[in-house]
């Protein structure tokens, strides 16, 4: 169903090219590259440590990418080198309207802890978006039922589930309404019997046609869900493909082993 919706291989949503990442003299990622076009949901799979939050992170600007080429719905990100070779974005204000447009879902949901989920939910589409309260109220009630959390929504993120939470970070996220969502790992922090409700919420998106990259464990989301799935090993793509292929016939020992170790 999903792979369908992304069938029109014309509408480039996020472009990464041969993306290097060091942390001093540690290279965590080795050239990976990764285009998505409108309504793919890309699985990122990998052991811990293989460098997939670095990859959202750079794709989302939060860390710099030491070289690579990251270019958001035909758009590309300006970076420039310093004379120690260290990259920079050159163009504020290009970050700022790059990060709005590429969401994050964090693991650890990430909600300001001091603000309502109301509050949560307006501040980016406010600041950000530039849109009035009002307005952003409206579109905040919107996204809140999406996800069901409407009823919630004076709730401070303490006095609700980290199911819920989550939840609440995620229309937080759609708020923004972003071109690509990116989530890294966003059930690993759950106690297991609230996995369920955040991981329908993902599948609700993905069904609906939302370009998405999702850092995940869970194995039968990436079968059923995605429209491509990329293993990554130390910091190299080491397969790549549809889920049919990757799952009922992958190549890479590593790959068979990393499946091995999460059935
Ligand atoms: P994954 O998300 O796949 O578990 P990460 O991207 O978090 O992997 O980490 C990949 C590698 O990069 C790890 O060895 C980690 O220690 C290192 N790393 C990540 N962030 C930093 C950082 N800010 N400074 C130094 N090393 C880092
Ligand atoms: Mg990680």
């Amino acid at each position: 169903m999903v792979a369908a919706l992304s069938a029109d291989k014309s509408n480039v949503s996020l472009s990464v090219t041969d993306l290097h990442k060091s942390f001093g003299a540690h290279e965590v990622l080795k050239g990976v590259s990764l285009k998505a076009c409108e309504g793919d949901v890309i699985s990122l799979l990998g052991s811990s440590g293989s460098g997939k939050s670095t990859f959202l992170r750079c794709i989302n600007l939060l860390e710099t990418p030491t070289s690579g080429l990251i270019t958001v719905h035909g758009e590309d990100i300006k970076m420039s080198k310093d004379r120690q070779g260290a990259s920079h974005p050159t163009d504020p204000r290009q970050v700022e309207r790059i990060r709005a447009r590429l969401a994050m879902v964090f693991q650890s949901f990430n909600l300001w802890s001091h603000m309502t989920v109301m509050d949560n939910v307006i501040a980016g589409p406010i600041h950000v978006l530039k849109q009035s309260r009002a307005e952003a109220i409206e579109h905040a009630k919107e996204v809140l039922e999406r996800v069901g959390m409407y009823e919630r929504r004076d709730y401070y993120p303490s006095h609700i589930s980290g199911g819920q939470q989550q939840r609440a970070a995620i229309a937080r996220a759609l708020a923004m309404k972003p071109e690509v969502m990116l989530f890294d790992e966003p059930t690993s922090a759950l106690d297991p019997e609230l996995v369920g409700e955040v991981l329908k919420v993902i599948r609700s998106l993905a069904e609906e046609g939302r370009t998405m990259v999702v850092v995940t464990h869970e194995m039968a989301f990436a079968r059923d869900v995605s429209s491509e799935v990329i293993f990554l090993h130390q910091g190299l793509i080491e397969e790549q493909g549809s889920p049919a292929q990757m799952f009922n016939d992958p190549k890479s020992n590593r790959f068979k082993e990393f499946l091995s170790t999460t059935r």
